[in-house]
């Protein structure tokens, strides 16, 4: 496969863009190379700047669970610009999504738009605090929530106590507030809990973790986590931005029978446009501007464009809910594909899988939480990726990110990566 020109676009793009690209895993860091270009993409394929065909197993981290370009959404979009673009002022679409957002979710009675998952998250954290009055919240190490200040936090000198910041521009004040548990282990909650007596405002997860590879959550888990909270007036905080709309019409709390707090979209729900959103039962949305005391805002929250996306979207989802069970048929099989082919060649590793969402680790120990995801051998992943791409297999270029299928993807299509699998594995 030939890269000339994705690799001249690079080149060009870091005169002018820090490190060439506008989100920092593009930039193929972590497995070495250059990051392919994209030139256009329909349904399961990329096609990049170079004329290579790519089966793409990251549909855009997420949003393109139906395949790229999908008419409807597409079709909605361009009749929407007709229309004009942006008002900052109310439009009746805006109640229509929210609407049908509120049907799909449960235990959600309101539903605010903004513009993506870090914002939705940074918000919802600010209501939890301004509702409950207390300004500590909980973590866990390897979940991803987005960029803002209080997200960016890792294991301080004792994990039991405080976080330290884990980017330059962060605070200490800020990382003080912020405590880090770890992913399916209620002691390591519990013990925070007790430490911080009344302090805690809440508890945000990723239900189903996807930002170090897929993790899903042991038995009783989600369960003990809602108990902890109900027992100590902590809001339950789901980040449902890679799992909502994706496990199911109602995402994660649908799929584990556990009503969360609070809940955060993004991704699927704008379509392939910038959206996110959090929502929640009305006497906590209440407490938001202009109702309420916490101020959230935003000038292009909302968008026409991005509305009627995401509204075809969910719109499609709703009306065909026998896509997720399409997804999840399809994810096990090549899950089961992968599993033997990498097995009949003697390669170490353990695959993780939740619906339509699926990580392999190069490790023997299962992948549970951050620590063990941290144990996989990340240069058998590098040479994983790289000749997975050269087989035209487009998978996350991190071993620390979740496969994501799309609906558009053929059996055929998950037999040619099964197959790339196999030889790529005998080499490994
Ligand atoms: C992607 C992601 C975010 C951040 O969303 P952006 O739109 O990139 O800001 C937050 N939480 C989770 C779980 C995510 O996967």
């Amino acid at each position: 496969m030939i890269y000339k020109r994705s690799s001249a676009l690079f080149s060009e793009a870091q005169k002018v863009i820090p490190g060439g690209v506008n989100s920092p895993v593009r930039a193929f860091k972590a497995v070495g190379g250059d990051p392919i270009f994209v030139k256009r993409a329909e349904g399961a394929y990329l096609y990049d700047e170079d004329g290579n065909t790519l089966i793409d197993y990251i549909n855009s981290w997420g949003p393109m669970i139906l395949g790229h370009a999908y008419p409807s959404v597409v079709n909605a979009v361009i009749e929407k610009t007709k229309k004009g673009t942006s008002f900052g002022m109310p439009t009746e679409i805006e109640t229509e999504i929210a609407k049908l957002a509120v049907s799909m979710v449960p235990n959600i009675d309101k539903i605010r738009f903004v513009n993506s998952g870090t914002e939705a998250c940074m918000s919802a954290v600010r209501l939890a605090r301004g509702y409950t009055g207390k300004d500590k919240i909980i973590k866990f190490a390897g979940c991803y929530h987005g960029h803002s200040d209080s997200f960016l936090i890792q294991a301080g000198s004792g994990a039991v106590t405080f976080g330290s910041p884990n980017s330059p521009g962060v605070t200490k004040g800020t990382a003080q507030d912020t405590l880090l548990a770890s992913y399916n282990d209620i002691e390591s909650v519990t013990t925070l809990v007790e430490n911080n007596r009344d302090e805690i405002a809440c508890i945000i997860i990723e239900p189903v973790p996807g930002n170090m590879g897929c993790i899903p959550p042991s038995d009783g888990f989600l369960q003990s986590l809602r108990k902890v909270c109900d027992e100590n007036d902590i809001l339950l905080i789901f980040d449902e931005v890679m799992t909502g709309f994706r496990l199911a019409k109602g995402g994660a709390q649908e799929l584990y029978g556990i009503n969360a707090d609070i809940v955060t979209f993004g991704k699927v729900i704008g379509g392939g446009l910038p959206v996110g959103a959090f929502a929640a039962r009305e006497e906590i949305m209440n407490f938001l501007a202009p109702l309420g005391p916490v101020y959230q805002a935003g000038t292009l929250s909302g968008n026409p464009l991005a509305m009627a996306a995401g509204l075809a979207m969910l719109t499609e989802l709703n009306s065909k809910p026998q896509v997720f069970e399409s997804l999840a048929k399809k994810t096990e099989y090549l899950h089961k594909g992968l599993a033997e082919v990498l097995s009949r060649n003697k390669v170490t590793h353990t695959i993780n899988r939740v619906g339509s969402m699926i990580s392999v680790h190069f490790c023997e120990t299962s992948v549970t939480n951050f620590e063990t995801a941290a144990l996989a051998n990340n240069n058998t992943f590098k040479k994983f990726f790289h000749d997975m791409l050269a087989k035209g297999i487009y998978i996350a270029p991190s071993a620390f990110e979740t496969w994501f299928l799309c609906d558009a993807l053929t059996y055929e299509d998950l037999d040619k990566t099964i197959d790339a699998c196999n030889e790529v594995s005998k080499q490994l």
